[in-house]
């Protein structure tokens, strides 16, 4: 009675972590077990464990312990727990570490209560009645296109994400395909991001598309705002405001209020 999906990625992330952070040939331990109306899984691992100081952050996003950030061995934003804890919540269960040290291992745990058969199975609705809609993203950083990618399919399977790695390319793009939205970077070779805005707001095709620039300058939230952004986000970004502000524009598109 679950979204076996959504749980089926928080376990892989689980599992994938205690892989990542334990030494070759070292055990990795898994008890599951049913107590007072719930179902508990921990995972029990011999790796390099995490300070007690880093625990209280681990679910956030971005948090990592490793001091090196992700690496080729290593790879990894520092999303997945973040992400398993909300699947995790909208469960209504509890998901938490437990490491008594650097070097001493670490342990997953997970709740989950368990319903009667005859319940409704839940779905991890992203969000509740958005209807289908394509997002272009105009960005040349890949790790940002990743992770714009990552937090725009946490909020709905219904946003297809298109994307362009310069003004140039987002052009072609629109004139196959006019997008709902519209996230753009503002640094990129060739035309620019208030370049390729300032086009957009002269061409009646795209001229009421909104548009969110993602900058790292608070000098270019005026040229932005200016040239017709409807948000304007300062680089890094967290993923609630993004969340919310991407909804929010795309609200202006499904009742037909442009700003
Ligand atoms: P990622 O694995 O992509 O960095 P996660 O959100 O899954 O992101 O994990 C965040 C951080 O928590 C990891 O970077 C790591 O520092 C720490 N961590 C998670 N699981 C373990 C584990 N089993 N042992 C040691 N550290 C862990």
């Amino acid at each position: 009675m679950a979204d076996s999906a959504a749980l089926a990625d928080v376990c892989n992330n689980l599992l994938s972590n205690a892989i990542k952070f334990s030494p070759p040939g070292s055990v990795i331990r898994l008890r599951v077990s049913v107590a007072a109306g719930q179902a508990q899984a921990a995972l029990q691992d011999q790796g390099e464990g995490i300070p007690p100081e880093l625990l209280p952050r681990i679910f956030e996003d971005f948090s990592t312990a490793s001091t090196q950030g992700p690496t080729r061995a290593r790879p990894g934003l520092g999303l997945g727990l973040a992400l398993s804890k909300q699947v995790v919540e909208l469960h209504s269960g509890a998901i938490w570490l437990e490491s008594p040290g650097p070097g001493q291992g670490c342990t997953a745990n997970l709740t989950l209560p368990l319903t009667e058969p005859d319940r409704p199975v839940a779905v991890v609705e992203r969000t509740a009645g958005l209807d289908k809609k394509r997002v272009l993203v105009v960005e040349d950083n890949p790790d940002l296109i990743d992770i714009i990618a990552l937090f725009i399919s946490g909020i709905s399977a219904n946003l297809e994400l298109a994307t362009a790695r310069s003004g140039f390319e987002a052009l072609e793009s629109i004139k196959n395909q006019v997008p709902h939205l519209i996230i753009m970077d503002v640094m990129m070779p060739g035309m620019n991001g208030i370049e390729l805005l300032n086009r957009l707001r002269r061409l009646p095709a795209t001229d009421r598309i909104p548009v969110m620039v993602l900058t790292g300058y608070s000098e270019a939230t005026r040229l932005a705002r200016d040239a017709g952004a409807q948000e304007v986000l300062l680089k890094p970004f967290d993923r609630k405001v993004f969340v919310s502000k991407v909804l929010q524009l795309l609200q202006t598109v499904q009742t037909g209020q442009h700003p």
